[in-house]
């Protein structure tokens, strides 16, 4: 839990967000700025600024992000095809500083 971090806030409850799927590490919420009919945020519930501050000892988490996205695409019919988009650093669009992965579905997307 990182104090000043948004997504920290609304993994502990302080912060009211739309929730998806969640399990023992991951939480999935609806982004709230969408850019396709489905646009998720994956995130884990440790807080880790990008993937680049993964270490060995994450290896369980970093997998239970794309199992989480493949729970996401069995889901729903909507969601079989999609795109996973990561930011990792503020120079290639990075605003919130920890891990996310963007899930969208529903368009082509170009
Ligand atoms: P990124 O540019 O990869 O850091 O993207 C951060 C994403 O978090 C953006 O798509 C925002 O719309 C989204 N976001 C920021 N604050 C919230 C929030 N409180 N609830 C849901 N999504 C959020
Ligand atoms: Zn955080």
């Amino acid at each position: 839990m990182k104090s000043d971090c948004v997504f920290c806030k609304i993994i502990a409850g302080d912060i009211p967000a739309q929730v998806v799927a969640e399990n023992a590490e991951v939480i999935v919420i609806k982004d709230i700025n969408p850019r396709a009919p489905l646009h998720y945020l994956i995130i884990p519930k440790k807080h880790v600024p990008d993937i680049s501050y993964l270490t060995p000892d994450d290896h369980q988490l970093a997998g239970s992000l794309l199992m989480m996205a493949q729970e996401l695409s069995q889901q729903d019919p909507n969601a079989r095809e999609f795109r996973l988009i990561s930011n990792n650093g503020a120079t290639v669009g990075q605003v919130v500083f920890h891990i996310h992965l963007h899930f969208l579905a529903g368009k082509v997307l170009s």
